[in-house]
């Protein structure tokens, strides 16, 4: 009964700091979700997909691979 009661008042202070807390608290557990999730993708993406064939390699744009590196400025150095 008297939980009942309690949710019908008026929140104190400390309710308010209780609740500001447990909200720093779980938007700190999901900045480093986000940040371990951006960590796992640029793993994926420093993997080769396409066993070093670049030139033939849809990403070849955005690979961040030496691979690719190397073949982006062959491909400048031969005039595209
Ligand atoms: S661009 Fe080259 S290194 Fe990058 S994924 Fe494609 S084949 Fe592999």
């Amino acid at each position: 009964m008297k939980a009942r009661e309690a949710k019908h008042e008026k929140p104190t202070r400390r309710d308010l700091f209780a609740a500001a807390g447990r909200f720093a608290a779980l938007g700190g557990l999901a900045a480093i979700a986000w940040l371990l999730g951006r960590r796992g993708s640029s793993r994926r993406a420093s993997s080769c997909v396409n066993d070093g064939l670049c030139r033939s390699c849809p990403k070849l744009d955005g690979c961040i691979l030496p691979a690719a590196q190397y073949t982006r400025r062959a491909k400048e150095a031969d005039g595209g």
